[in-house]
């Protein structure tokens, strides 16, 4: 059984990614959301520390509003909470994320952690590492897609709908990224891919480039998203609230 491959923003499908949709419902839409740039090991143990008070967001903010720039401008509102699933290993909970009020402009901005990205529940080293694990078992155990998803965490709820959008989502953060990752890594020859296994394996040669030592995985991940944040002043991969409604992605 071949699987369709999504191209386009609308072929994603934002109901999958919005409130009203599968599977995030239950995430407050926000009109700004900004990167909170961590040295935590795992949004868990940033969530822990959120709940203790032990992150103080006048520190991390500074006394410019993130918003506007203006000085004392924002004020800290109440946080919300969202759904955060991991895969390896699987875990599913909920984690606070702070908010502000930008008074002078009157919207509201949220410091997401960088290893989430905007309107999904999925970390995105979850998702990055379910398409290598899937590219790795379709490519030595010469099996489908499907098959290959039989690998993943039992009630992970990873659909091949669910892959598919990571696939185009991730790829498309990589792309959007690819002349500050160049800076990084060596890159030449990487070039866009067409097609399930090409789009995959596309997948693949980044990640490669950033763990020149070993196979891809976990912590270089970590550390290139984490860097990515930190350098762009944006989630490596997905699209925030305040870039959506500007016409097609990059
Ligand atoms: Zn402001």
């Amino acid at each position: 059984m071949d699987l369709v491959i999504l191209t386009t923003e609308s072929q994603v499908g934002d109901q999958l990614l919005t409130p009203a949709g599968l599977p995030d419902a239950g995430i407050v839409p926000e009109p700004i959301q900004l990167p909170y740039v961590n040295r935590y090991a795992s949004v868990w143990q940033y969530d822990r520390d959120v709940r203790d008070g032990k992150i103080d967001w006048d520190v991390v903010l500074g006394s410019r509003c993130p918003v506007c720039g203006v000085l004392d401008c924002h004020r800290e509102i109440t946080a919300y909470e969202r759904v955060v699933i991991e895969l390896f290993p699987f875990r599913r909970a909920r984690i606070q994320v702070p908010r502000f009020l930008c008074r002078t402009r009157g919207v509201t901005a949220s410091l997401l952690p960088h290893q989430l990205a905007p309107y999904h529940q999925y970390t995105i080293e979850s998702m990055v590492l379910a398409l290598l694990l899937v590219f790795q078992v379709c490519a030595e155990d010469g099996v489908g897609v499907l098959a290959a998803l039989e690998e993943l965490p039992a009630d992970s709820g990873v659909t091949p709908w669910l892959l598919a959008c990571w696939l185009v989502t991730v790829l498309r953060g990589f792309r959007r990224a690819h002349a500050v990752l160049a800076g990084w890594a060596m890159l030449d020859g990487l070039r866009a891919a067409r097609g399930w296994q090409g789009r995959l394996a596309e997948v693949h040669a980044y990640c490669s480039a950033f763990s020149p030592r070993g196979p891809p995985g976990p912590a270089g991940l970590r550390r290139l998203v984490r860097r990515y944040s930190a350098t762009a002043g944006r989630h490596l991969v997905g699209r925030p609230s305040q870039d959506r409604g500007r016409g097609r992605p990059r």
